[in-house]
């Protein structure tokens, strides 16, 4: 089934207010596997909207609209599409009273203008609306449905999981299902040549969409049944997981700091931070997790080289002969942080994020990440480098959270990372 969304108001067009409604409609309207031909934003103004609708008819079976279901005369959605649906509206006395009863309830009268609300489908149907004053609407004609919601997104969104959902589900052939693979480490055009060639199927579909510090590879399948289209998802993930490996770190809700945490819970391991550029991130997304009281009882924000001595006992010298942005200080502030607090493991972050005060050897984005665990000291430099302030401090935790992740589960780390004996700290790293 093909679709298209029409957003009714001038306050859209304007700019005054942002179409959320469309994000939301957009996604549901793909999780039903219904193709959305078109978006459209049209001003209260009932010729443009009766030529809009006009065409978009024609072109496909539903139209999906939000918006203009208000009071006021600038509100003419459900009089134009029912005219362009070859239907009427008719005076519902039960919707009447919902109004009335609304207005009752906070001491007020009911204006007259509402009224206009109380009419609904005479062919159609109407969509009671239970969180505001005017009810939703669906058209027929011939084959070709039209749904009307109401503009704020508190009304809109019940009303399309309870009445429509329920009355486009049968109208879809087969049912739909969706898995999102969570992918950290590989940048989105380094995942498109180690497995573009999996994007190609129609059923299954495969889409990557990048995010700021990760990759999600959403599939989606449809079959007749949903173990169906379950099992045809899982086959194709386990494509994906053969190529891409632990590089996957979760699936669906998971997010790379709830994996962590609970991979460290698994290992019986304690984890202590220890940050510099990232002022406090990775302790904020571990900290998000519910329960990460388990594993995490405190981190340091060390910005600076005081701080770094102070908190951390990073040795003077090595600040003054290397500078804090050094594999020497990130290990010192590593094997400091985990001394202090007594955790199993340590992250430590020391790196410049700009946007000023990079040089030839050290630019921005250079960033050092250290952990320590058990008897070694892990170092990784990462180059972050092209990128904002904020993306760079973003990408930085996400490194050191994906290192926490795989000290912890015991897998493979990238080939870059350095590693030096604890013990041998000093005389390794003076
Ligand atoms: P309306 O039903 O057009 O009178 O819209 C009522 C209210 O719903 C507006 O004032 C907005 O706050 C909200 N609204 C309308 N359309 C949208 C939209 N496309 N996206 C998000 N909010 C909207
Ligand atoms: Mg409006």
């Amino acid at each position: 089934m093909e679709a298209e969304i029409i957003a009714v108001g001038t306050e859209l067009l304007l700019g005054d207010i942002l179409n959320t409604n469309a994000q939301f409609l957009a996604r549901q309207l793909a999780d039903l596997g219904i193709t959305v031909l078109h978006q459209h934003v049209v001003g209260d103004n009932a010729t443009r909207l009766e030529e809009l609708v006009r065409a978009a008819k024609a072109r496909s079976e539903l139209l999906v609209f939000s918006g203009g279901l208000g009071p006021t005369a600038d509100d003419l959605t459900k009089e134009t599409v029912a005219r362009c649906y070859r239907d009427t509206l008719r005076f519902d006395q039960e919707e009447m009273d919902k109004i009335t009863a609304f207005f009752a309830k906070s001491g007020r009268t009911t204006p007259a203008n509402n009224e206009k609300q109380a009419m609904v489908p005479v062919r159609g149907k109407k969509l009671p609306n239970r969180n505001g004053t005017a009810p939703g609407a669906w058209f027929e004609d011939e084959g070709r449905y039209a749904v009307l919601l109401p503009g704020p997104p508190h009304e809109l969104i019940p009303l399309w999981k309870e009445q429509v959902l329920p009355l486009l589900q049968p109208l879809c052939s087969g049912v739909l299902h969706s898995l999102t693979l969570k992918v950290t480490g590989p940048g989105e055009s380094h995942l498109e040549e180690r497995v573009g060639h999996l994007f190609q199927s129609a059923n299954p579909t495969a889409a990557i969409y990048a995010k700021t510090t990760e990759c999600h590879i959403r599939i989606t399948a449809r079959a007749a049944t949903p173990a169906g289209a379950e099992e045809m998802c899982r086959a194709k993930a386990q494509e994906f997981y053969d190529i891409l490996g632990d590089c996957v770190y979760g699936e669906d809700d998971a997010t790379l700091e709830s994996v962590t945490v609970a991979a460290l819970q698994q290992a019986g391991l304690s984890l202590t931070t220890a940050e510099s550029c990232t002022g406090g991130l990775v302790a904020r997304r571990v900290t998000d997790v519910p329960g990460a009281s388990e594993v995490f009882g405190f981190g340091f924000v060390t910005y600076a080289n005081e701080a770094k001595q102070q908190l951390l006992g990073v040795p003077g010298e090595v600040l003054k002969r290397h500078g804090a942005l050094s594999p020497q200080t990130a290990a010192w502030m590593a094997a400091g942080a985990r001394r202090v607090s007594g955790a199993g493991l340590s992250l430590a972050l020391t790196g410049l994020a700009g946007p000023g005060g990079g040089t030839p050897e050290k630019p921005v984005g250079l960033v050092y990440l250290a952990a320590a665990c058990r008897d070694t000291i892990f170092i990784r430099k990462l180059g972050l480098g092209g990128r904002s302030r904020e993306t760079v401090r973003l990408r930085a935790a996400q490194n050191a959270l994906d290192l926490a992740r795989r000290l912890a589960l015991g897998l493979p780390l990238p080939d870059d990372t350095q590693t030096v004996a604890a013990a041998r700290l000093a005389e390794e790293m003076r």
